[in-house]
């Protein structure tokens, strides 16, 4: 039994979509793609007590996983710089707008910071 509170799918919707409005952000507009994305940080949070990136693999701890807590720090560079993040989570509204599909794109958090 984990010491937290568990979150439901749709508590974990409403956390990406309050972080997506919030920076003026867009969600996948895949719902299938979207919705295993949603069921992974689910599945993460439930697991670890944290949004650990559904994308990688946990260092072991919270404190090592810092930087891949969703929205992971290397979402704004990577949205920046392909219109979207490692996971395609989150889309900038340009990105989402042009119908183009998220593809896959370099990981951007250092080699060494990988478990
Ligand atoms: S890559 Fe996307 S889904 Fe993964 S932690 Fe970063 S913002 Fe969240």
């Amino acid at each position: 039994m984990n010491s937290w509170p568990e979150k439901t799918d749709a508590d974990t919707r409403r956390f990406a979509e309050m972080v997506s409005s919030h920076q003026g952000w867009k969600l996948n507009g895949d719902p299938a793609f979207l919705e295993t994305l949603i069921r992974g940080l689910t599945a993460n949070f439930n697991r670890y007590g944290y949004y650990l990136c559904p994308c990688r693999d946990t260092a072991g701890s919270r404190e090592r996983d810092q930087d891949v807590i969703c929205p992971c720090v290397y979402c704004p560079p990577d949205l920046e710089e392909y219109g979207h993040c490692f996971c395609a989570l989150y889309l900038t509204e340009e990105f989402s707008a042009s119908g183009k599909e998220p593809s896959g794109i370099p990981e951007r958090r250092p080699e060494r910071l990988i478990p």
